[in-house]
C-alpha cells in the first residue's frame, strides 16, 4: 500500500467502484482518497487517485441500524468535524462551501440522539447524506488544524481517530474565531443549529453540550510528549489549510488548552 501513499500513483485504470458506507462518517465513499494506517508507525498515509473516486455511492439507513454508539458516535462527531473544517479552511471555495454547509445542517440535525443512543431512522439517513456531503466538501477543499492535531493523538496513543478529533475541535473552533471570516462563517452554521444561535460561541457551546452528551471516556493527558505531539502536528499536511496558520509552539498551547493540561 506504502507504494499508492500520495497522489497519483495508481499507473493503470481501476474497476469501476461502488461505495457502500456502513458507518457514517468517513465519506470515503465521495473522496478519491483513502486513508489507511501504517503498520509499525501507526502514521495515517493518505493514498489519493481520480481513478479512485466511486462512481456510485449507495446510502442506505438501513445498513446503520446495528452500529453499536460508540462507533455511531465516534463516526458522527468526525463528519461533523469534517464539515466544519472543510468550511473555514483556506482551500474553501463556492463549490466546497455549499457542501459543508448541507454537511452540517443534515448532521446538526440528527447528531444530538445519535450520541445520546437513540437515533431515528430518518436521523440515520440524515447522518449518512452528512457524511457523504462532508465528503464532497473535503474532496473540492481540505481540512484543518483539529485533523492536524487529532492524528498524532491517533498514532502516539492509539485515541481513536473521531476522539481525538473531539477532543481537538472546541479549541480549534475558538481559535479560528479570532479571524473575521471564520467568525461569520461558524456565526452564520450557529443560525442552522436545531436552536438556532447567532453567534460563534453558540455553536462552540452546541459543540460542547453535543460532547457532553456523548460522554466519551476522559482522557488523562498529563504523561504526553507535547512538544513531539506539536511537531507532528506542524508537518500534517491539513494543517497547512487551517485559517490560522498554526507553529510547532501554537500546537504545543493548542494540545494544553484542548486536553486541560
Ligand atoms: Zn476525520
Amino acid at each position: 500500500m506504502h507504494d499508492y501513499h500520495g497522489y497519483a500513483k495508481a499507473p493503470r485504470p481501476f474497476l469501476p467502484l461502488i461505495a457502500i458506507p456502513t458507518t457514517a462518517g468517513t465519506g470515503s465513499e465521495t473522496q478519491s482518497f483513502t486513508l489507511i494506517s501504517r503498520d509499525g508507525s501507526h502514521e495515517k498515509m493518505a493514498c489519493g487517485d481520480p481513478k479512485a473516486l466511486p462512481r456510485i455511492a449507495l446510502l442506505d439507513p438501513e445498513l446503520t441500524a446495528t452500529l453499536p454508539r460508540a462507533t455511531a458516535t465516534l463516526s458522527g462527531l468526525d463528519a461533523l468535524a469534517h464539515a466544519l473544517e472543510s468550511a473555514v479552511c483556506t482551500k474553501r471555495n463556492p463549490v466546497s462551501a455549499l457542501f459543508a454547509e448541507s454537511a452540517f445542517r443534515h448532521l446538526a440535525s440528527a447528531l444530538g440522539r445519535v450520541v445520546t443512543g437513540n437515533p431515528s431512522a430518518d436521523d440515520r439517513a440524515a447522518m449518512l447524506l452528512g457524511a457523504a456531503l462532508a465528503g464532497l466538501a473535503i474532496e473540492n477543499s481540505m481540512l484543518g488544524a483539529a485533523h492536524a492535531s487529532a492524528n498524532p493523538l491517533t498514532a502516539r496513543h492509539g485515541i481513536v481517530h473521531g476522539h481525538a478529533v473531539s477532543l481537538m475541535l472546541p479549541s480549534v473552533l475558538r481559535l479560528n474565531a479570532t479571524t473575521p471570516a471564520a467568525a461569520a462563517l461558524y456565526a452564520h452554521f450557529a443560525t442552522l443549529l436545531p436552536v438556532p444561535g447567532t453567534t460563534p460561541a453558540d455553536l462552540i457551546a452546541w459543540l460542547e453540550n453535543t460532547l457532553a452528551a456523548a460522554a466519551l471516556p476522559p482522557v488523562d493527558a498529563r504523561p504526553f510528549d507535547f512538544a513531539a505531539l506539536a511537531d507532528d502536528a506542524a508537518r500534517q499536511w491539513t494543517g497547512k489549510f487551517n485559517p490560522v496558520p498554526l507553529q510547532p509552539v501554537d500546537f504545543a498551547a493548542l494540545y494544553r488548552r484542548a486536553l486541560a493540561v
